[in-house]
């Protein structure tokens, strides 16, 4: 559990914010990566507080700079560093643990939240919201030029989704899809080229009916 970084009080799940002196901890890298604060200004601003982000150093094999809000300890990725960060933080996982998946998600998403639409801390166009890793549970803000703005502890979320062997799962159902994708291609030959969008966003095709079955068969599998 993490501890409020002023008084040591256990923080709640779900927030960085002290329950019992309303200070605001870094729940992501207090105490789990090592880093430095770089006195360098950075022109980004926080889609949060509006405010300038800091340059922070991640002491890695290869040392990354990323950006922090000081105010809510939001954090900037340029394109790929997330990726970096993952792949150098958990290693060596072999399997995937679906119940704590999915367990992990309806922690932090207890209640249904508001959607809301950050601007991108360098050109300030609203961001993309995208499932990371398509069912990591962990909705980002990218900017698909500059990066990917994580709010504090979606970081450690995506952390232990991939502990949990998430970022496996979601390589597993990928090949498994398109295994299944050239199976019922090569039992209609030809099919491939049958293939269409219609106007109004749909398939039409002579293998709509059981690409949609698989799909839904693969979907019933997972939950
Ligand atoms: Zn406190
Ligand atoms: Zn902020
Ligand atoms: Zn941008």
């Amino acid at each position: 559990m993490a501890r409020c970084t002023s008084c040591s009080a256990p923080l709640p799940a779900n927030t960085n914010c002290c329950n019992y002196c309303n200070s605001r901890s870094d729940v992501d890298l207090h105490a789990k990566h090592p880093y430095r604060v770089e006195k360098s200004a950075t022109h980004r601003i926080c889609p949060n507080c509006d405010k300038p982000l800091q340059t922070i150093r991640l002491k890695m094999a290869d040392p990354l700079a990323i950006e922090r809000c000081h105010t809510c300890f939001g954090l900037f990725f340029d394109r790929g560093e997330i990726e970096t960060v993952l792949q150098s933080s958990v290693s060596n996982v072999f399997d995937i643990n679906r119940e704590h998946i999915d367990n992990i998600n309806k922690d932090r998403y207890p209640k249904q939240q508001k959607i809301r639409y950050l601007k991108c801390p360098d050109c300030r166009k609203h961001m993309n919201r995208v499932n990371f890793g398509q069912r990591s549970g962990v909705v980002i803000d990218q900017c698909i030029i500059h990066g990917i703005w994580l709010d504090s502890g979606e970081l450690t979320h995506l952390l232990e989704w991939k502990k949990a062997g998430g970022q496996l799962l979601q390589q597993e159902q990928a090949a498994d899809l398109e295994k299944q994708r050239q199976q019922q291609q090569n039992a209609l030959p030809g099919a491939a080229s049958d293939y269409s969008f219609n106007s109004n966003g749909g398939f039409s095709g002579t293998v709509e009916e059981s690409l949609l079955e698989t799909v839904a068969r693969l979907l019933d599998k997972l939950f």
